[in-house]
C-alpha cells in the first residue's frame, strides 16, 4: 500500500508535534494526582498519546498501512471491550497484561531495529546498538515477568511463591550470560550475529519467568509497578534508538512514576524492595491468610441491630475500608450506610490506608465510584490523630492495615507499618466473615480488644443489615 508521508522525519513540525503530546502527558500526570481531576488527566494524557501516534503514522518512511491499521484496529477492539468488561477486583492484573504487552512491543520494535541495521550491512553505531539492546532485554523481562504476575493474580498459575534450589544462583548466572552476550554483540558491532542476539532475548525472557515465579501472588501489585517502571525504561531506550523524543520523555515518565510509586508502596509495607522480590512473603491474594486462626481467644461478637444502635447515637463514625470491602463489592452498601447515619446527623469519614486493599489507590477508587465525596476520604496522617475523638471507627473488610501489632510488637512480620489507629477510637465495630488473617497471614489483637465488637457476615450483606437496623430505630 503507498505510503502516506506528510511529515518530515527530524522536521521543525514533527518535533513541535511531539513536544505538545508530551507536554499533555505531563499536564494529565500532574492532572492524575487528585481525584476530582484525574479522569480528565487521563483525557488529556490520551489526546497527548493520540497525537504522538498520529504524528508518527505520517511521517516518511513509515508505509505498509493496511498492516498498520489492521493492527490499530484490533489493539483498539481488545482494549475497549477488555476495559469496558474488567471488574475493579480484576483491574491489577488487567494492568499487568498492558504493562507485559508494552514490554514486549519494545522488545520486539528493538530486535525489527536491529534487523533492519543488520540488513543495511554497516557498522551499527554503539550509540543505537547499547539503546536496542537495553530495550530488548528490558522489554523482554518485563513481557514475561508481567505475564507470570497476571497468572497468578488470576489464578491461572499458584500464587504461592514457586521456588526451586539454586533459583538465584540460576538467574544470576542468566544475567551474567545476558550481559557478556551484550559486550560480544558491541564489540562486534561492525558484524553482530543474530544469533547470540536471539539468544540474550531468549535469556531475558527465562530471567522474566524465573524472577517472578518466587514471588507470593499478593506481593503482585508491587512487582506490577516495579515492572512497569522497567518497561518505561525500555521504552526510552527505544526513543534513543528509533531518535523519537516522545518515546523517550514518555518511557522516562512511566520509568519514573513506576519507580516511585514501587517504592511508595513498599514503605506504605515497611519493606524493601529487595524483601518483596526475594523474600517469597504471602500467598494468594485471594485475602485468606495462611497462618493458623485464633478462634478460640476470646472476643465480643454483635449483631447488626447491636452495631446500628452503636453508630446511630454517635457523634462521630469512621469507615477503615480494606480488601474484604472490594471483594465483597460493598462500596455502594458502605455509601448508603453512610447516608443513612448522616441524616440522623452522625458525621461520617473514610480513613484510607495507602495500601489497603490490593493495588494503590484501591479504596479511592471504590468509593468514588459509590460517589463518596473526595473530601470525606481522609488520608492516614491526616484522620489518626482524630482517632481519640473518634465515636465508633468500623473496620470494613480490613485487617492488616489496623494490626495494632505493627506499633506494638518489634517482632511481627508488619513490625514498622504505619497503620490507621482504630485502637484509639472510643469503640470499634469490624465487619468480616471470621477471625481470619489477611494478606500478612498473623493474627489481628485488634479482634480480640475490649472496645471491639465483631459483626461475622459478608461485608456487603452485612452493612446492608446494618443500614436497615439504623432506618429501624
Ligand atoms: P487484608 O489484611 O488482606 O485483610 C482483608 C480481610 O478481608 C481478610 O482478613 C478477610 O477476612 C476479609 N474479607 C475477605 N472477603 C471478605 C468479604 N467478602 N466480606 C468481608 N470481609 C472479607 O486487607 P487490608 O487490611 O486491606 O490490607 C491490605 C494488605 O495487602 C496489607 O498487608 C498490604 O501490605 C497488602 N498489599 C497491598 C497492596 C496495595 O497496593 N494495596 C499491594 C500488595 C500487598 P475474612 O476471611 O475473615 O472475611
Amino acid at each position: 500500500m503507498a505510503v502516506l508521508a506528510v511529515i518530515e522525519s527530524g522536521s521543525d513540525l514533527a518535533t513541535a508535534l511531539y513536544i505538545v503530546s508530551f507536554s499533555l502527558f505531563i499536564f494529565g500526570v500532574r492532572r492524575g494526582t487528585h481525584p476530582t481531576t484525574a479522569k480528565q488527566g487521563n483525557l488529556i494524557a490520551a489526546v497527548g498519546m493520540a497525537i504522538a501516534v498520529v504524528t508518527t503514522l505520517l511521517l516518511d518512511g513509515i508505509g505498509n498501512w493496511g498492516l498498520l491499521l489492521l493492527g490499530l484496529g484490533i489493539g483498539t477492539a481488545v482494549g475497549v471491550v477488555a476495559s469496558l468488561r474488567v471488574q475493579m477486583t480484576a483491574m491489577p492484573q488487567m494492568v499487568a497484561l498492558y504493562n507485559g504487552v508494552g514490554g514486549g512491543a519494545v522488545a520486539l520494535i528493538a530486535w525489527s531495529e536491529f534487523r533492519h541495521e543488520l540488513a543495511l550491512g554497516i557498522e551499527i553505531p554503539l550509540e543505537e546498538l547499547i539503546p536496542i539492546m537495553f530495550s530488548m532485554v528490558i522489554g523482554s523481562v518485563s513481557f514475561w515477568g508481567s505475564n507470570i504476575a497476571f497468572g497468578k493474580l488470576q489464578g491461572v498459575i499458584p500464587g504461592q511463591p514457586i521456588k526451586a534450589p539454586g533459583q538465584q544462583v540460576l538467574n544470576a548466572l542468566l544475567l551474567v550470560g545476558i550481559v557478556a552476550a551484550c559486550v560480544i554483540l558491541a564489540s562486534t558491532n561492525d558484524d553482530p550475529s543474530q544469533g547470540v542476539f536471539i539468544g540474550v532475548l531468549i535469556a531475558a525472557a527465562l530471567l522474566g519467568n524465573l524472577v517472578v515465579l518466587p514471588i507470593g501472588g499478593a506481593d503482585m501489585p508491587v512487582v506490577i509497578s516495579l515492572l512497569n517502571a522497567f518497561t518505561g525504561l525500555a521504552a526510552a531506550a527505544a526513543g534513543f534508538a528509533l531518535d523519537n523524543v516522545a518515546l523517550i520523555v514518555a518511557g522516562t515518565l512511566v520509568g519514573s512514576s513506576g519507580t516511585i510509586l514501587t517504592l511508595e508502596m513498599a514503605e506504605a509495607m515497611n519493606r524493601s524492595v529487595a524483601n518483596i522480590l526475594f523474600a517469597g512473603f504471602g500467598g494468594a491474594p485471594a485475602g485468606g491468610g495462611g497462618a493458623a486462626t485464633a478462634e478460640e481467644r476470646p472476643h465480643k461478637s454483635v449483631t447488626a441491630q447491636d452495631a446500628a444502635i452503636s453508630l446511630a447515637y454517635a457523634d462521630s463514625v469512621v469507615v477503615v475500608p480494606g480488601y474484604g470491602m472490594a471483594v465483597a463489592q460493598a462500596q455502594h452498601a458502605v455509601k448508603e450506610m453512610a447516608d443513612e447515619l448522616e441524616k440522623r446527623g452522625v458525621t461520617v469519614n473514610y480513613a484510607i490506608h495507602p495500601v489497603a486493599g490490593r493495588m494503590p489507590g484501591h479504596m479511592n477508587v471504590l468509593l468514588a465510584e459509590a460517589d463518596v465525596p473526595y473530601e470525606k476520604l481522609r488520608e492516614m496522617d491526616e484522620i489518626n490523630p482524630e482517632m481519640p475523638r473518634t465515636d465508633v471507627a468500623v473496620v470494613i473488610g480490613a485487617n492488616d492495615v489496623t494490626n495494632p501489632a505493627a506499633k506494638n510488637d518489634p517482632d511481627s512480620p508488619i513490625a514498622g507499618m504505619p497503620i490507621i489507629e482504630v485502637d484509639e477510637a472510643q469503640q470499634v465495630i469490624v465487619i468480616k466473615r471470621s477471625l481470619n488473617p489477611g494478606f500478612a497471614g498473623i493474627d489481628n489483637d485488634l479482634f480480640y480488644h475490649e472496645k471491639t465488637s465483631m459483626l461475622f457476615g459478608d461485608a456487603k450483606d452485612a452493612v446492608s443489615q446494618v443500614t436497615a437496623e439504623v432506618g429501624n430505630l
